[in-house]
């Protein structure tokens, strides 16, 4: 069986319900992954706050249990695969970003 990849989703298609609700992608219309709503936060401050990051993390690890509550069960391939190269260098942009924030 092949190797189960990260999500495209979680980078790329964030959706936004009419009542302002965020989730991580158009498969999930019960909000079992929502991250916020816009009236209280910005799509840029969900979207690549701890939460997403944590879940992107356990997707490129391979742990989508440990990622948002629809991702475990999910059909990952309509929103299709996250490429090991993005994948990669996102981690890698992350962890500098975190590693200057220690320094600081
Ligand atoms: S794995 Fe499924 S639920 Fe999770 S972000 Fe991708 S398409 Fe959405």
């Amino acid at each position: 069986m092949s190797r189960r990849p990260p999500c495209a989703g979680l980078w790329n298609t964030p959706m936004v319900h009419v009542d302002g609700d965020v989730t991580t992608c158009c498969l999930d219309e019960h909000l079992e992954n929502k991250i916020g709503n816009l009236r209280t936060h910005s799509l840029a401050r969900l979207w690549h706050g701890e939460l997403m990051n944590r879940w992107r993390i356990a997707h490129i690890e391979g742990r989508f249990a440990d990622s948002g509550p629809l991702c475990t069960r999910c059909n990952w391939r309509s929103a299709g695969a996250l490429p090991d190269e993005k994948a990669q260098s996102w981690l890698d942009a992350f962890r500098a970003r975190a590693k200057r924030r220690r320094r600081d």
